[in-house]
């Protein structure tokens, strides 16, 4: 990403939508804006199999593991709005875990994108069944949009939940409600 071109193009945001990037308070807001943006997309930049660098290991462990409550944060890719929220990762292993500390990981490299919801849950349960090769992997993500709140609708409480299901936690019904139990939503959904 070129900062010094994205600075440029939000200083004319700026002139748009009103604002004098002279004066005193927005002197540096295009470069902070820039700096911003190049964290908040380095998912375009980030390749998962170093994310993931030699983090998987070997284990006869055929226990469901399961990982709560991983902040999320995300840019919506229809009004580049933040949408954030939780997000729950479960898998049964296969021969095969990963370091836990890598499951956040995957979950960044694809959050730090322009994204919608849905997709994103979707790709994290697909790299992680990539990676590891495991029985069953399931994601269930629950996140407030501020292009729901803020505009739109302006519906302030409204969460939307997406989840993903793969191998056994698509095949078998007890293992995904034990899951979604896990996660503490029992009941389905
Ligand atoms: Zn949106």
């Amino acid at each position: 990403m070129n900062k010094q071109r994205v600075a440029k193009l939000i200083k004319e945001l700026l002139v748009e939508i009103g604002e004098d990037p002279s004066r005193e308070g927005l002197l540096k807001t295009p470069a902070r804006v820039a700096a911003a943006y190049e964290f908040l997309t380095s998912g375009y930049r980030t390749n998962i199999k170093t994310v993931i660098n030699n983090a998987v290991f070997h284990a006869e462990a055929n226990n469901m593991v399961v990982l709560r409550n991983i902040e999320v944060f995300s840019l919506c890719e229809h009004h580049m709005l933040p949408f954030f929220g939780h997000c729950h990762i479960g898998y049964i292993p296969k021969k095969k875990v990963i370091g836990v500390s890598k499951l956040a990981r995957i979950m960044d490299c694809h959050a730090r994108r322009l994204q919608i919801q849905e997709r994103l849950t979707a790709q994290i349960a697909t790299d992680l069944m990539k990676a590891i090769g495991a029985e069953g992997v399931g994601v269930v993500m629950e996140c407030r949009h501020l292009c729901m709140v803020m505009r739109g609708v302006e519906k302030q409480e409204s969460v939307m939940t997406t989840s993903s299901v793969l191998g056994s936690f698509h095949n078998d019904a007890a293992t995904r409600a034990e899951f979604l139990s896990l996660v503490g939503r029992s009941g389905g959904g």
